[in-house]
């Protein structure tokens, strides 16, 4: 027998009607003989609302508090699909995070799963229930409720199919799959009928807001195959997530990407000695914040600056820690920008071809789109430019490596190997 992990996000719950929907997918897969675990997030924009009532009632909530708020909204979702399912006269059994046991470390608002005791799951299954579990969300050891970070619901969803052995995780979204980029962008985007996990999890990275990235990792790591799905138009292939396949011809580039959630942080003045990097990049990350792009300029005199890049929400944290930097480290001073955008390029074909970096840096040039950082990495290469800027470099990037010609992949691997796991 299959088992079938499905994953909706908040747009494919967020009325009544939709709930029906998901429920007929729900069921038309059981009717075809397989066992189905669901993971489901907020219906709509709970969890915006959510987080918009807390800011009225106190700026910098209190992030335990946060989670205890926003956890709400799934546990909603949650119960009213199972009703749906009962409606049809399926059986179904709706749970929290905490009750199937997902444990998590105790980082507020942003944890991550350590463990899933599957148990429950597994028990509900067995009186042939549609096992319907709150996406997310966790438990820490000292039984706080946890959430895993905005968009976490994909990663409960690929960390349970993990857990309990999944054939496959079907993540049923509000687009047919993973394009070369943004459609509201780059109007002549296709989607792409395969996409490996590497490439994938830099395009989280980068700020493609298809999938979670951590959710990608758990999905590289256990071999979860992942299909991101319409569940609008559930009767599409969407697209397969997977390892890369040898019979894949791979293109240069297989994706563009902005992200437009990061700012900037420069501490200037800081000596240009061993160690000083080690102090301001640990100093940042015991405040928890994730660091992206780094730069360090020539140094002058023996004195050089250091900027970062980190998530936009997390500039007020990043601001304080840049005080107490400079303090301790007697350095010049320190500035930041909210106003800039990362625009990265991705491809697994970049490993074994010339010159990416010099198309990308002439589409730029054309453009007149001054570079002020650079990361790269074996498949990726990204840049940060202003802001306003953004959405025409992507579009310039899209042309340059033609990617509105989708003439390079071979026929997508996955369709056969889905079909493998079904087989089992
Ligand atoms: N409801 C949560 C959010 O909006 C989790 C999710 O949708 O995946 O971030
Ligand atoms: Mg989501």
């Amino acid at each position: 027998m299959t088992l079938v992990v499905q994953k909706f996000g908040g747009s494919s719950v967020a009325d009544v009607e939709r709930i029906r929907n998901v429920a007929k997918i729900i069921i038309r897969e059981k009717n075809q003989g397989h066992q189905v675990v669901v993971v489901v997030s907020a219906m709509g924009k709970t969890t915006d609302s959510l987080i918009s009532l807390a800011k009225q009632i106190c700026p910098f909530p209190s992030e335990r508090e946060m989670d205890m708020l926003v956890s709400t909204g799934e546990q909603v979702s949650v119960s009213l699909l199972a009703m749906a399912l009962h409606a049809e006269g399926v059986d179904a059994v709706s749970f929290t995070g905490a009750q199937v046991g997902i444990k998590t470390d105790s980082f507020h608002t942003k944890a991550r799963i350590l463990e899933i005791k599957g148990e429950n799951i597994f028990k509900a299954l067995k009186k042939n229930n549609v096992v319907i579990i709150a996406g997310f969300q966790g438990i820490d050891a000292n039984n706080n409720i946890t959430t895993l970070g905005r968009g976490g619901s994909d990663t409960t969803a690929v960390a349970i199919a993990a857990a309990i052995k999944a054939d496959v995780c079907d993540i049923y979204t509000d687009v047919d799959g993973v394009f070369t980029a943004d459609p509201r962008i780059v109007p002549e985007a296709f989607k792409l009928p395969t996409i490996t996990y590497d490439e994938m999890l830099e395009l989280a990275a980068a700020g493609a807001k298809v999938m979670h990235g951590r959710s990608i990792e758990f999905a590289k790591k256990y071999h979860v195959i992942v299909q991101v799905r319409s569940s609008f138009e559930p009767d599409k292939i969407g697209t397969f997530i997977q390892e890369e396949g040898e019979n894949m011809e791979n293109p240069v580039i297989t994706g563009i990407t902005s992200n437009k959630n990061e700012a900037k942080i420069s501490i200037l003045g800081v000596p240009d000695k061993p160690g000083i990097a080690a102090q301001i990049f640990t100093m940042l990350a015991n405040n928890n914040l994730n660091i992206d792009v780094i730069i360090q300029n020539a140094s002058e005199q023996g004195m050089t600056d250091i900027s970062c890049t980190i998530p936009r929400e997390d500039l007020r944290k990043g601001i304080s820690t840049s005080e107490k930097i400079v303090r301790e480290l007697g350095a010049r001073g320190f500035s930041y920008d909210e106003k800039i955008a990362k625009i990265s390029i991705i491809g697994v074909g970049m490993k074994s071809n010339c010159g990416v970096a010099a198309v990308m840096f002439k589409a730029m040039a054309d453009n007149k789109i001054n570079i002020r950082m650079i990361s790269t990495s074996e498949i990726k290469v990204s840049i940060v430019i202003d802001l306003e800027q953004a959405d025409t470099a992507v579009r310039a990037l899209h042309k340059a490596f033609r990617l509105n010609e989708p003439t390079m992949r071979e026929k997508p691997v996955s369709c056969a190997k889905k079909k493998k796991a079904k087989k089992k």
